[in-house]
């Protein structure tokens, strides 16, 4: 049986893994962190808790605790923790990681999400056979690198909800016609293609993080490409920060800089109006996470007829979505135990800035802020589109 002392050193160890140098010097319990989560309030163990709890050797408590669950990996705690302690992308996964191998379960539908992943390849659950659903009209060519590999510019992964879930198969589709309209050679793989991995490495399911990246560096290594672009903005980050811990590197990025990068040779083919005030809402990701800010503006500002207006939330200090770090399969256990629907909140803000327009950049959004747009009783009023469907229209795309 372990004594108090054997756990505070576990306590202490787990720690040590998470937090750079001595940890005895780490956190000074300033209580920044937890200040900044949004979901602070409702955690029976708030993140400064945690390494309260965790140091005296609490951990069987922390572990047990649904607030195990409720962090949805914003990065709002990390970015500002004045001791650079990494919170989200270390000690949060790290003690999900621990608790599974304990035989903790996390919530039933994060569990799903991580069979479905297993046995699938994608979150939905759906058949790897169907991967190119989305693409059955397509009306531009599309390269299908599993059968012929060619060597291309682009390799762009579509990622889990482009590929299957209907809203976002026409943002896929309208990324197709874009890539083609900017005469980018393109491809994808096809029913070969699985998931990525997330932002935070799977929310604490670090073996089957490395399963994944271990199978797609195969598949990647198969083809010639000068970058890989995404939609998904988690995917994104998985790729560029996670991959190459394990000998995975290559040159990714999200769409909102690929785009960007070549908004000179965009800009002749906005032609269409699009009347309308946007505003934008930055993802976790790609914003507090990698800290690329102006590229989705760059190209909102680029449209004709397009009114950018800022929520008093933006850039670093945008409020999540809470769809990140697993939160797309936990929004039933948070408000289980006194938590938010961090959407809700977030469509409120963008609601209250008058706009016409809710503009996104990541997959996991769409759905979100359309349910929650119908919560908040603004659906008529407040539309969301991704930037790739205000783009399209504006270069006259449509679809047949
Ligand atoms: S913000 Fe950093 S130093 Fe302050 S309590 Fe949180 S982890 Fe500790
Ligand atoms: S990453 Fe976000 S949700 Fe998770 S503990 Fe930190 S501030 Fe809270």
């Amino acid at each position: 049986m372990a004594t108090a002392t054997d756990k505070t050193d576990q306590g202490m160890e787990l720690l040590r893994q998470v937090v750079d140098g001595d940890p005895a010097l780490g956190c000074m319990q300033c209580g920044m962190c937890t200040a900044s989560c949004p979901l602070g309030t409702a955690m029976e163990f708030s993140p400064r808790q945690l390494i309260l709890q965790a140091r005296s050797g609490n951990l069987d408590a922390v572990m047990s605790s649904p607030s195990l669950w409720m962090c949805v990996g914003c990065y709002t705690c990390s970015a500002r923790c004045p001791r650079g302690i990494e919170l989200t992308d270390g000690l949060w996964p790290a003690l999900r990681e621990k608790a599974m191998l304990e035989g903790i379960q996390p919530p039933t539908e994060l569990q799903d999400a991580f069979q479905n992943i297993f046995k699938y390849g994608n979150s939905l659950g759906e058949s790897p056979r169907k991967r190119l659903g989305w693409a059955k009209d397509l009306d531009v060519p599309l390269r299908d690198l599993s059968k012929e590999p060619t060597p291309v510019e682009v390799l762009w992964l579509v990622g889990d909800y482009p590929s299957y879930y209907p809203r976002n198969q026409v943002v896929a589709r309208h990324f197709a016609r874009i890539l083609t309209a900017l005469g980018v050679s393109w491809g994808v793989l096809g029913n070969k293609e699985r998931a990525a991995g997330d932002c935070d490495r799977l929310f604490g399911e670090e073996g089957l993080f490395e399963t994944l990246v271990e199978n797609n560096k195969k598949l990647f290594d198969q083809q010639q490409f000068e970058k890989m672009v995404l939609l998904d903005p988690h995917a994104f980050r998985a790729l560029e920060h996670f991959y190459p811990r394990y000998g995975a590197e290559y040159p990714v990025e999200h769409y909102t800089t690929f785009l960007a990068d070549r908004i000179e040779q965009l800009k002749p083919l906005l032609t269409k109006q699009v009347e309308a005030t946007v505003t934008y809402h930055d993802n976790c990701c790609v914003g507090r996470r990698c800290d690329s800010f102006e590229p989705p503006r760059t190209l909102l500002e680029a449209i004709p007829g397009v009114k950018l207006v800022e929520m008093v939330r933006n850039r670093e200090n945008s409020l999540c979505c809470g769809g990140g770090g697993g939160g797309m399969w936990l929004d039933g256990h948070i408000t289980e135990h006194g938590g938010q629907r961090l959407s809700d909140d977030r469509v409120r803000q963008a609601a209250a800035t008058g706009a016409e327009v809710l503009a996104v950049s990541c997959p996991f959004e769409l759905s979100r802020f359309e349910d929650s747009a119908k919560v908040v009783g603004v659906e008529g009023t407040l539309k969301v589109r991704d930037i790739i469907e205000l783009l399209a229209e504006s270069m006259g795309l449509n679809e047949p």
